[in-house]
């Protein structure tokens, strides 16, 4: 990929992969019980190829055209897990696969498990979606699990909102107050070999996202979508003065690039990756962090291993 630093490899940490089962999912929470094809209608939408594979590879493709190398891949829905799996087979080298859980769900850790038995290698948690606290006691397994397994877990915290529920009219009922970083916290402490991951820095606490990684080196931050979580600040920070702010408490090693890509025909979100390139231009980053931000943290944490510290608040 072309950068202000010349040629940079680039792995995007967060794009969901809308499976043709996952538009059946969503299908199936809407009230008049529609298939995918009337759901991808209806949010303005490519119908995806109904095997996941072909989907991969449409993606590979995607990533091809823009020059990125890769990907973490979401599965967007709990049940979803099998279209991220059967894309790993189908292109393997290029992307990582992530699956949302519910750990309130009848079967989910049985669920999570065979997810990890199939290559993927972080469970994701939405706690304000799924209405649970990260300290209830039910959710002790899937931490457990992943600790066990090596594998990662990425927690949505903050404001949440789902584009493509919004098109579709689906209700989301979710609940704010679990979605404080601060609640991570005494979890990241306690499991210090399983690495955490808060996407778009903590979606509107991005102090208490700050402050969880400053005292936690286990604790990352994506730097996914158009954060606009920022106008719920005063003064509204520019998107470089976040980035000022994240590289200076939790260091290079500890953001990861990502767009939060979604559908066709839109593809690939290259806006994103443009104003985040921008951004650490202007804040004169070296390219030894441009690198590691826009791909060498996401591989390291993928293949099991911890980046740098970074400044962390260990001053009393
Ligand atoms: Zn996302």
């Amino acid at each position: 990929m072309e950068s202000p630093w010349g040629e940079i490899e680039v792995w995007d940490a967060h794009v969901h992969f809308f499976s043709h089962r996952f538009f059946g999912l969503l299908g199936e929470q809407m009230a008049e019980r529609t298939g995918t094809e009337a759901v991808c209608a209806k949010a303005g939408v490519a119908v995806p190829p109904e095997d996941p594979a072909e989907l991969a590879r449409l993606w590979a493709a995607e990533l091809d055209r823009h020059g990125v190398a890769g990907a973490a891949l979401l599965a967007s829905l709990p049940g979803d897990e099998g279209s991220v799996a059967a894309a790993l087979r189908a292109v393997p080298g290029r992307f990582f696969g992530h699956f949302f859980v519910n750990p309130l769900a009848g079967g989910a850790l049985e669920k999570a498990e065979s997810a990890f038995n199939d290559g993927l290698r972080t469970m994701c948690l939405l706690p304000a979606m799924h209405g649970f606290s990260l300290g209830d006691k039910r959710v002790e397994p899937f931490f457990s699990l992943a600790a066990e397994r090596g594998a990662n877990v990425f927690v949505h915290c903050g404001v949440l909102s789902v584009g493509i529920r919004k098109k579709l009219g689906l209700e989301s009922r979710f609940d704010l107050r679990y979605s404080n970083p601060v609640d991570l916290h005494p979890i990241a402490l306690r499991l210090e070999s399983v690495n955490f991951i808060v996407p778009h820095f903590g979606a509107g606490y991005f102090r208490e996202a700050l402050m969880v990684a400053s005292l936690c080196p286990n604790v990352y931050l994506d730097t996914s979508s158009s954060n606009s979580w920022r106008k719920y600040m005063a003064p509204q920070p520019s998107l470089e003065e976040v980035f000022e702010r994240a590289l200076d408490v939790a260091g290079d090693g500890r953001l990861l690039f990502g767009t939060d890509s979604s559908f066709f025909p839109r593809g690939w979100n290259r806006a994103v990756y443009e104003e985040q390139a921008a951004c650490l231009a202007k804040l004169g980053a070296s390219p030894d962090t441009v690198k590691r931000v826009f791909g060498e943290n996401l591989r390291r944490l993928m293949d099991g291993r911890r980046g740098s510290p970074g400044n962390q608040s260990g001053d009393c």
